[in-house]
């Protein structure tokens, strides 16, 4: 099977496997790991930041980061195809008392006039607008990549009323390879950002927190409350470390399967794609004009071995990652190519 339904469905390579059992380990709980240590100090230079804490997964640095920058009250401001607003099991609701501001997009990009509308004015009867959330890049959006000057428009409008400005980077190096622009010049001025390990970089768990020393420490105690601080994490953090040396090339790869793919699909009728689609690793569009559900679509792939996402009643979402090479890409391409051809003449 060829398999695109997400990057997160990667296995950890050969390499990454003989990596993680070389590890040198120690107490993580107690700073005491050096292959944990190393990893942070190695995404926090990346993302040019003082400190980074390896957590279990991206939704806990999403959720550390909430509750460390705000207090029970407190209003966030996301876009509203989010992960922290849609599938985050209303983490910052349930655990931070953090209602939710989340602005309606169509690519998921908001702007910074959008945002400083959504801030809302100091008075008893209002919450407090706290913080602004930036997803680099959109998951349920399709893969879009944020403009850097928009995101540092959005940055200092945030910071100038006193929220702070968070990046969710679970595919930020996705972004760094289809624009050239430095992982470290996203996150410039950011008070916190984040990568997830366990998407297209391909190892089996983890993500890493970066931030002031400061924000860190307090992050450090949330994962530690939340029940996410580890012992012998060397072994999970060596998967890391080779990804960062091994998989970096791969990411640039994976956006240019996505590009190829939405070349295979661009002239087709009845498929509904946005002209931002394929900017990254994730081809989004819409089968409403092929008078067909997601689920018809995809279960017409599934047969012809190719596994695409269904994402609400009418779109597909396309994920290329690691663990589907160039035939098999080409195969996808002409896999969903027929079936949206098919559905046409049907239609
Ligand atoms: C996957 C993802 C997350 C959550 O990361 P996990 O490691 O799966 O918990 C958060 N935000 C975005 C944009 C994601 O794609």
């Amino acid at each position: 099977m060829i398999d695109l339904f997400s990057d997160t469905q990667t296995r950890p390579t050969p390499g990454m496997r003989e990596a993680m059992a070389r590890a040198e380990v120690g107490d993580e709980q107690s700073g005491s790991d050096p292959t944990t240590n190393a990893l942070c100090e190695r995404v926090a230079a990346l993302l040019g930041m003082e400190a980074g804490v390896f957590m279990p997964s991206g939704t806990m640095c999403n959720l550390a980061s909430i509750l460390v920058h705000t207090r029970r009250g407190d209003e966030i401001v996301v876009d509203d195809q989010s992960h922290i607003y849609n599938t985050e099991a209303a983490g910052a609701a349930a655990l931070g008392g953090v209602s939710v501001r989340a602005l309606p997009t169509r690519v998921g990009l908001f702007t910074a006039d959008m945002v400083e509308a959504a801030i809302r004015p100091r008075q008893r009867t209002a919450p407090r607008s706290a913080l602004v959330s930036i997803e680099q890049t959109t998951s349920f959006s399709g893969g879009t990549v944020w403009d850097l000057a928009e995101m540092r428009r959005i940055r200092d409008v945030a910071q100038g009323c006193g929220l702070v400005a968070h990046i969710d980077g679970a595919r930020l190096l996705n972004a760094v390879a289809a624009t050239g622009i430095p992982a470290a010049d996203y996150a410039e001025g950011f008070d916190s950002a984040w990568i997830d390990l366990s998407k297209g970089l391909g190892c089996p768990v983890g993500a890493v927190l970066c931030g002031s020393a400061a924000f860190v420490e307090a992050a450090w105690q949330w994962k530690y409350r939340l029940g996410g601080a580890m012992r012998q994490s060397g072994v999970l953090a060596a998967a890391g470390l080779y990804a960062l040396d091994h998989h970096i090339a791969q990411l640039a790869r994976d956006n240019a399967h996505a590009a190829q793919l939405h070349r295979a699909v661009a002239d087709l009728p009845g498929l509904g794609l946005d002209p931002t689609a394929g900017q990254s690793n994730i081809l989004f569009f819409s089968v409403e004009g092929l008078g067909i559900t997601a689920a018809d679509f995809a279960a017409a792939c599934m047969k012809e071995g190719v596994r695409v996402r269904a994402l609400g009643t009418h779109h597909i979402r396309v994920t290329t990652n690691l663990d589907v090479d160039q035939a098999g890409i080409a195969r996808a391409a002409e896999v969903m190519r027929a079936t949206a051809l098919a559905f046409a003449e049907r239609s």
